[in-house]
């Protein structure tokens, strides 16, 4: 079985509030790479072209921290899910 197909097994219990904070000024001002777009995953960052925003699909984060640490310039501001919601890991 592929990463991809065990993924997909995951569960997820979806808070309305996000756990993961983006500082677009900082996104805007000091990043031209966009490292967060590529690092994920589990693609869950894109670019919104018309509102110029960075925008972070977070029901789907599968909580491995990489966007924190992708983040070069600080703007990702990164917590675990309130308490039991979050993934939920078919396969370790
Ligand atoms: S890597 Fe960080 S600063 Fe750059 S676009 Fe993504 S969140 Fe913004
Ligand atoms: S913690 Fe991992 S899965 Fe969640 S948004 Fe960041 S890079 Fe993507």
């Amino acid at each position: 079985m592929k990463v991809e197909e065990k993924l997909a097994l995951d569960a997820f219990k979806t808070d309305n509030e996000s756990h993961i904070a983006i500082n677009q000024e900082i996104c805007r001002t000091k990043c031209k790479v966009k490292y967060c777009i590529f690092a994920c995953p589990g693609h869950l960052y894109s670019y919104n072209e018309e509102s110029n925003e960075i925008v972070v699909e977070f029901a789907g984060c599968l909580e491995c921290g990489t966007c924190k640490i992708a983040c070069l310039e600080g703007a990702i501001t990164w917590v675990y899910p309130k308490g039991d919601f979050g993934v939920q890991y078919r396969f370790g």
